[in-house]
């Protein structure tokens, strides 16, 4: 850990990939999720169809290898399926035939016995100013090209766009994944891999020492602004968020210089949109089932 000028060990900023992102796509986004923990909209179709999978894919791994059939996959997404978002009952019942599938169909294509590192694992990691950690879908342990060990980052996705390498390369999460994978299991890691189940593509890219320095040099940068930020915020601009709130102009200001926001084409799908006058100007009103794929 890093001595601060005083002798006194410096604080690390604690925080998840997710949380970076966050910062990134919109400061004001940021507050209303971590700090101000505003409420949010209604839940979207989509989510729910992305986390019964994961969850399904999850808990398939779980079962006696001779019950991981594309079979249980359907039933798992059945027995878990999250209706919220939905328009109504049938669109929410054909979309879990529609997600079964997609599981059982991505789920015939891997092998049963080949048991991964990791399903769900959170990996960790520091450096000088941060503590970072995220939980990885799957980590598999795979053979390299030299005979020895080597783990791979995999991310499923279950959007309508379809992923390509460029994507897999740019992800700020997965770089981190794979250095917090390396330290938390002790295994070579350099390959990450995004795998899109409505399409059954994948997208990846190899990292370089050079890549994954840049990724977390970002990440620094990044989590530095965000962690002064949240000094304001803690040192005493929380205590203005009522007056913003009640219209006084000089708290509104203080606080979005702190956590300006950042209007743009992702407003309408931001949950927190019905308390951003700014990001409400910028946006069209959404039913919670339109991210659904038609
Ligand atoms: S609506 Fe847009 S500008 Fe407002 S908080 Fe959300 S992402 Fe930021």
């Amino acid at each position: 850990m890093q001595d601060t000028l005083d002798g006194m060990p410096r604080k690390l900023f604690t925080c998840t990939p997710t949380r970076l992102d966050t910062w990134l796509s919109c400061p004001r986004k940021y507050r209303f999720t971590y700090l101000d923990r505003r409420q949010k909209g209604l839940p979207w179709a989509h989510n729910s169809v992305g986390s019964s999978v994961h969850n399904a894919l999850r808990d398939w791994w779980s079962l006696p290898v001779d019950r991981r059939t594309p079979d249980s996959a359907e039933e798992l997404v059945a027995r878990g399926w999250l209706t919220d978002g939905f328009r109504d009952d049938g669109q929410s019942s054909e979309w879990c035939d529609r997600a079964a599938a997609m599981a059982a169909s991505y789920v015939a294509g891997l092998d049963p016995v080949d048991e991964p590192a990791g399903v769900e694992r959170t990996v960790a990691t520091a450096t000088h100013g941060m503590a970072l950690s995220g939980r990885v879908d799957r980590i598999d342990r795979r053979r390299s090209d030299d005979g020895g060990d080597e783990l791979v980052i995999v991310d499923y996705k279950t959007g309508r766009r379809t992923l390509d390498d460029d994507d897999a390369k740019s992800s700020l999460a997965l770089a981190v994944y794979v250095v917090a994978a390396r330290r938390t299991l002790r295994t070579r890691t350099r390959r990450v891999e995004l795998h899109h189940l409505p399409s059954g593509t994948v997208a990846a890219h190899d990292h370089t020492e050079e890549s994954l320095e840049r990724h977390l040099g970002r990440a620094e940068a990044i989590a530095g602004e965000a962690a002064a930020a949240d000094g304001a915020w803690r040192g005493g601009l929380s205590s203005r968020a009522e007056d913003a709130a009640q219209g006084d102009a000089d708290a509104i200001e203080a606080i979005d210089a702190a956590f300006p926001p950042a209007p743009g084409p992702m407003c309408s799908w931001c949950d927190f949109r019905r308390h951003c006058p700014a990001g409400r100007e910028v946006s069209t009103d959404l039913s919670p089932w339109d991210g659904l794929a038609g």
